[in-house]
């Protein structure tokens, strides 16, 4: 009897349908729910049963754990339990299944305890919060910060902040790689200007300079001093942002390997170009000893046959040439002379020995320059002869060649023009670079090795001197060189 009377204090499903409670439930929007102290459900909301696509029948009582997630039951058991021995209200978070998806989606669920007068927990009023989303932000924020964490703990990559000029805080491979330690930085001992080689202007001004609106810098060469003395060559890039102070983030990446491997290939080539130059020199010479003996001896036909070699020879020779000024640019030993040279009878004889090999162009010189230049006439006839060579080269179906002479007090411009295939603007600058060659159809029957504008920029430099590049596809290109008429050359 005792027993039954506990029994009917229980609350039901009926204690609560159709109250003001279940009214004001109603227009939260959240589920809400009561179970008694053991999790026997006895109201919700419609919410909850529309989120389920529930009956009644299949929620109240303990029905409603079939929409829980099976890995979580346990554990939201234990902690009631636990709430119901402490008489603490309890939160957790667990999944429950949505009806029309089938789809699990994460809860917040809070419960309070309701006691009866003698102080015992008979009920807890709980509700539950979709927190899906925000738990699908945190999962990829976790996993970001995992792939980042990954990348920053990797041995791969050096990785540091910078603050102004000073680098405030790196990861352990950026330390290694440079032999600076915590403290250094904490101290200010790593300074971004002194330990870049050469000294920089900061990670922000590279990226700005590269770009007003672009905020990174595209990965260069650089070397690192190290704290002990030693460089490191890397390669180096960064991001820079704007807070209070310019900040930057960036990567170096050790590139040791790599320009061993490059010293390794500037050595064979120095080599290579040493051993191809002696034996060509003399084939060169027995050829012209050969063809003056036929000649002395009436061969007339035969030293006209054997003369085609020597073109052939030239262009090996040339090749040759330009593979050893390479390797010397390279090694800083491209030497040059000073001389007083006379500009208008240099281009003239360029223009004539160039004519003289060509038959399918006609090369008009316009204009004069007002006086000599101090500089290298073997190496200004180079960059005269690369230029109306890749004129030629580069505008086969276009014959006029136009070499036009301007002077101001200070400085006297050449400028070769073509009528040819001409060049995109975006490769206006990578032309210049050792070994490039622009790859395109219409480039690809053309011969060369991509080095003679290389060594072009190098002499021009060399005489203080500028060379630019004016080009429209498919309407011809003009090289502009123009030179100081006064002062000293570049010394080597
Ligand atoms: P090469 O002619 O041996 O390839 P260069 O260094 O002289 O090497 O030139 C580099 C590249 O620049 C060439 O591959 C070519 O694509 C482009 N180029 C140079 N001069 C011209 C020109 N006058 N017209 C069109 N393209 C040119």
């Amino acid at each position: 009897m005792k027993a039954k009377q506990k029994e009917q204090k229980k609350p039901t499903v009926s204690t609560y349908a159709g109250g003001e409670f279940s009214l004001l439930a109603e227009t939260l929007p959240q589920f809400v729910w009561i179970t008694r102290e053991d999790g026997f459900l006895v109201f919700w909301n419609q919410r909850f049963a529309d989120y389920l696509q529930a009956t009644p029948e299949q929620l109240q009582g303990y029905g409603w754990r079939q929409f829980l997630h099976p890995e979580e039951l346990k554990h939201v058991l234990a902690v009631r339990r636990h709430s119901l021995e402490t008489g603490d209200p309890y939160e957790i978070t667990y999944r429950l299944r949505n009806g029309r998806t089938g789809a699990y989606h994460w809860f917040l669920t809070r419960a309070m305890p309701m006691r009866d007068k003698t102080g015992q927990i008979i009920e807890w009023l709980g509700t539950s919060t979709d927190i899906d989303e925000q738990k699908q932000i945190e999962e990829a924020l976790r996993q970001s910060q995992e792939r980042a964490s990954l990348l920053m703990n990797s041995s791969i990559l050096g990785i540091f902040l910078t603050e102004g000029s000073q680098i405030i805080e790196a990861n352990e491979t950026f330390l290694r790689m440079t032999g600076y330690n915590r403290e250094d930085m904490q101290q200010g001992r790593v300074n971004w200007i002194s330990i870049m080689l050469p000294a920089p202007t900061s990670l922000h001004q590279r990226a700005h300079q590269e770009c007003s609106i672009q905020q990174y810098t595209t990965p260069f060469e650089a070397e690192l001093l190290c704290k002990d003395g030693s460089h490191l060559p890397v390669l180096l890039g960064g991001i820079a942002f704007h807070t209070r102070v310019c900040q930057g983030i960036g990567f170096a990446l050790d590139n040791s390997a790599r320009q061993e491997l490059e010293r390794r290939k500037d050595d064979f080539l120095s080599i290579a170009s040493h051993e191809f130059k002696t034996p060509l020199t003399a084939l060169k010479l027995q050829s012209q000893m050969v063809r003056k003996h036929l000649l002395r001896h009436g061969h007339h036909e035969m030293a006209a046959t054997f003369s085609r070699v020597e073109e052939p020879f030239r262009r090996l020779e040339r090749l040759v040439g330009e593979l050893l000024d390479v390797s010397k640019i390279q090694t800083g030993r491209f030497e040059h002379l000073q001389e007083s040279v006379d500009l208008n009878l240099l281009l003239q004889e360029v223009a004539d020995t160039l004519q003289h090999m060509s038959n399918t162009h006609a090369i008009v010189i316009h204009g004069t320059a007002p006086s000599s230049l101090i500089g290298d006439k073997g190496r200004l006839e180079q960059v005269f002869i690369n230029l109306l060579s890749n004129a030629i080269k580069y505008a086969p179906d276009a014959p006029l060649i136009k070499v036009e002479v301007s002077s101001s007090a200070e400085t006297v411009t050449i400028s070769v023009r073509d009528y040819g295939i001409g060049i995109p603007q975006e490769l206006h600058k990578k032309i210049f670079e050792r070994f490039y060659r622009a790859s395109d159809i219409s480039r690809r029957a053309v011969p060369g090795l991509g080095m003679g504008l290389y060594i072009v920029a190098e002499i021009v430099n060399r005489h203080r001197g500028c060379i630019t590049v004016d080009s429209e596809v498919g309407k011809g290109s003009t090289f502009s060189v123009t030179f100081p008429l006064e002062g000293p050359m570049k010394a080597a």
